[in-house]
């Protein structure tokens, strides 16, 4: 079984503006980074359902977003987060590979997968939109999983450089999901303490400015792995930002290619042992072009080298 790889050239639409670090290109970079690698295969995504949506967003905020969506030029639903035409489609393939990928695995036609999507979701609550996020893609495909597949717990991994407080905020009631992230400490959205716990079920793993390989592997290897492997889910999703590289423009991390190597190993292994490795993966932030783009290659061939 191979490692599917969604994309949609909609994705491209999204357009944020010029100077907006959340570019198309970003997604070109991505593309260009994964896309010969051996052992994947190619998928367009579909566009998720407004059921799927639901799982997640409050239908008020939905048809907000809808009602926003200008003809032409950009909308602001937030100081950082904007609307132009098509960004919702966008936005729908994105949280529509999410969920196609969790079906796809778990019919057996895929190994595990990779959503090269955008806009990101991370930062997405059930009625906000914010850090370039509109609705929340991991989410969306975690209480996907929990409603149509034999799913009674679900993980979702998040190192992208800025805490994921809409992926937190939804889920911090529910014991059926456990969220471990790693993160810049201080840095937005100014969320992700070490005592943010929810119901049990939050692990942050604040990480200090100009932190670099070793601290990064120790927070994985001495917290957030073993609540993982504790937790004994049927599925692990990553919120794969690539926001946390050395190269990054908006953050102060250091890590290289090989650091998400190591982590997308280590989570893998630990879903062979859970979850027959079903694994998915969905791009969230990384805003140097190049960094993007050979970080996510990778994580990719890093999902790519399991075997069954
Ligand atoms: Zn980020």
């Amino acid at each position: 079984m191979s490692t599917l790889i969604l994309h949609h050239d909609d994705c491209l639409a999204h357009s944020p503006g010029s100077h907006h670090p959340e570019s198309p290109q970003r997604y070109q970079a991505v593309l260009s980074g994964v896309s010969d690698i051996k052992g994947t295969q190619l998928l367009p995504a579909p566009l998720a359902g407004l059921n799927q949506v639901l799982l997640v967003h409050q239908q008020d905020y939905w048809q907000q977003l809808l009602d926003a969506e200008p003809i032409e030029g950009r909308v602001a639903v937030d100081p950082d987060t904007f609307l132009s035409q098509g960004s919702i489609n966008a936005a729908l393939r994105a949280s529509g590979a999410a969920c196609f990928a969790v079906d796809q695995v778990f019919a057996g036609k895929a190994r595990n997968a990779f959503c090269a999507t955008r806009p990101p979701g991370h930062h997405a609550e059930e009625a906000l939109a914010m850090g370039f996020c509109l609705i929340n893609h991991v989410a969306i495909a975690a209480r996907h999983a929990l409603a149509t597949h034999p799913v009674n717990k679900v993980a979702i991994l998040d190192f992208d450089v800025h805490h994921g407080n809409g992926t937190q905020a939804i889920f911090e009631q529910s014991p059926e999901l456990l969220f471990v992230s790693s993160h810049q400490v201080p840095l937005y959205p100014g969320t992700g303490a070490a005592d943010e716990t929810g119901f049990g079920n939050i692990l942050n793993l604040p990480l200090a400015a100009n932190t670099g390989s070793r601290e990064f592997r120790k927070a994985w290897t001495n917290e957030g792995l073993p609540a993982l492997e504790a937790f004994e889910p049927d599925l692990m999703i990553i919120s794969a930002g690539f926001d946390a590289h050395q190269k990054d423009p908006l953050a102060q991390l250091e890590l290289q290619d090989e650091d998400f190597s190591w982590v997308t190993n280590a989570i893998c292994e630990l879903a062979d042992q859970a979850c027959d490795g079903r694994v998915i993966s969905v791009l969230e932030g990384g805003y140097n072009l190049d960094a993007l783009a050979s970080a996510s290659r990778a994580h990719v061939e890093a999902l790519a080298s399991r075997r069954v």
